[in-house]
């Protein structure tokens, strides 16, 4: 997978390029990475890549040209690579859209400035992509946000085999609960299923925990990917076991149950 960002601070990446996951799936050789600065493809002395925008109004608008000579040279390099526009006027980036665009062999990512790049660009992007409903000052960050998660999903780019197969969103489910040394953390043991060395009681618990956590956090994952029968059973048994537990008296100040981990 080849990454190519367009940019007008390149330099921002260069920490990114260097550290964790990305670095070492830069070093194995499954990605490859670079930060082309937009500017190399501005005209003139002053290689201006902004202009105000026609019809007034505050700010400044990234020109077209400079950016449609940056995609093409990219395009040049990875034909087959796809390519992305940051814009919080995007399609919302979530996990299966990084699954899609980890198939592909190349993006192109294009991060605007200012008040954006001017509209005409459109026409050299395939997809425009938000990393949510707010806005950021520049597309550096939500290129970043997209390298990373669809890296993640690139065969060889995790330590472990299955690593990513577990993660959240991943078939509309959160992940389980995570614990670690010490067992016994201001007063809240780990459970003990967990230091059992019973891999199938294990796995049955991850895989409770995991459900009952989409219920907790993410009822609408639920709705997304109704349960299936096993997992409605168990939805169904750890309801019980928390009606069981509370008092109609105890419910209105008794918040939600702790955490609602199974073996807890
Ligand atoms: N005036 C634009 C608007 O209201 O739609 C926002 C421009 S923003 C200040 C500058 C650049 O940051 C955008 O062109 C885009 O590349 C990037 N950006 C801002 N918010 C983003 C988001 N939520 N997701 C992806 N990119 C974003």
């Amino acid at each position: 997978m080849q990454f190519t960002v367009l940019t007008l601070f390149p330099e921002l990446f260069a920490p990114f390029w260097d550290h964790s996951i990305i670095g070492r799936a830069i070093e194995k050789g499954l990605i490859s990475a670079a930060a082309v600065n937009i500017r190399n493809y501005a005209a003139g002395r002053h290689q201006v890549t902004d202009d105000r925008p026609y019809g007034g109004g505050c700010g400044m608008v990234m020109k077209p040209e400079p950016l449609a000579a940056a995609i093409r040279a990219a395009k040049r390099q990875c034909p087959a690579a796809e390519t992305v526009l940051l814009s919080p006027q995007g399609r919302v980036f979530d996990q299966s859209l990084a699954g899609a665009l980890a198939r592909g062999e190349g993006l192109i990512l294009v991060c605007g400035r200012y008040e954006g790049i001017d509209e005409r660009i459109g026409s050299l992007v395939d997809v425009e992509v938000s990393i949510g409903d707010y806005v950021l000052t520049g597309g550096e960050l939500a290129a970043m946000v997209v390298i990373d998660a669809v890296t993640r999903l690139i065969p060889g780019a995790l330590g472990g085999a299955d690593s990513a197969e577990n993660d959240s969103f991943v078939a509309h489910r959160l992940e389980h609960a995570q614990y670690t040394r010490p067992p016994v953390f201001e007063d809240q043991p780990v459970p003990e299923v967990l230091l059992s060395g019973d891999h199938g009681a294990i796995d049955r618990w991850r895989r409770e925990s995991a459900l009952i956590r989409t219920l907790l956090k993410r009822p609408d994952l639920l709705r997304q990917q109704p349960p299936a029968p096993e997992e409605l059973r168990v939805l169904k048994r750890w309801c019980a076991e928390v009606q069981d537990l509370f008092t109609t008296e105890d419910l209105p100040g008794a918040g939600p149950p702790s955490g609602g981990e199974p073996g807890r």
